[in-house]
């Protein structure tokens, strides 16, 4: 009888443990908050959650994934640091909750860069500084454009965002077989198409139609008119 309990005691625990490591995955959250980020001007964040790859087998890790992780890794920390300075240029709430989400994802792709033993090229670097020097060079063209005034600011979030979204599908059609890494691109790339709306909303109350830059024309209205 003792022993049934003892028994019963760890199995309870265990399931609290990978209740809690795993309880909060992914959820519709983001869909919902897309919503209100279309309809009032308080943006949303999006999902606070972070996507569950704790029960999710890791798998032996391709040299594409490797870099793809690597690359996505500083690719979130740049939407972060950007939407970070622009906001305190321009005191625009959208920079102040969408930066917050971009640390989360920063914090996801760091969760797969520790399970596969990874070297974090973002690791003790501090706001604005990559060690991708296209990423370097990009956050310095971007927060010069987005200087300028409160539309440019927002044109440079819609274009990191149209960029986030093309890198993170030519990631998932090209390079990923991993179950833990294609979770999280997918988290990441609905995080990225909130933002886009979020972006793209705000500059049309302001009277600008925002037209992409680097996505086509169908996607990009695929993506805005979802809801
Ligand atoms: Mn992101
Ligand atoms: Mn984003």
């Amino acid at each position: 009888m003792k022993m049934k309990n003892r028994l019963f005691t760890i199995l309870s625990l265990s399931a609290v443990l990978l209740f809690s490591s795993c309880g909060n995955g992914f959820s519709d959250n983001d869909e919902q908050n897309d919503d209100l980020a279309l309809s009032s001007e308080q943006v949303e964040e999006g999902d606070k959650t972070l996507p569950c790859i704790a029960n999710i087998p890791a798998e032996p890790l391709s040299d594409a994934e490797k870099e793809g992780i690597l690359f996505m890794r500083e690719e979130e920390k740049l939407a972060r640091d950007v939407y970070t300075y622009l906001y305190d240029k321009t005191e625009i709430r959208a920079f102040g909750n969408i930066r917050k989400a971009e640390q989360r994802h920063m914090d996801a792709v760091k969760a797969l860069i520790d399970r596969y033993d990874l070297e974090d090229p973002a690791g003790g670097e501090e706001a604005g500084v990559f060690t991708h020097e296209e990423l370097q060079e990009l956050y310095d063209k971007l927060i010069k454009e987005g200087s300028a005034s409160d539309i440019a600011a927002l044109k440079v979030g819609a274009l990191i965002e149209e960029k986030d979204i093309l890198d993170l599908e030519n990631e998932l059609k090209e390079n990923v077989d991993n179950k833990d890494i294609t979770q999280v691109w997918t988290h990441l790339r609905k995080g990225s198409e909130a933002h886009l709306r979020a972006f793209v909303w705000n500059l049309k109350v302001r009277g600008i139609t925002y037209e992409p830059v680097l996505m086509d024309r169908e996607a990009f209205d695929r993506i805005i008119n979802r809801k």
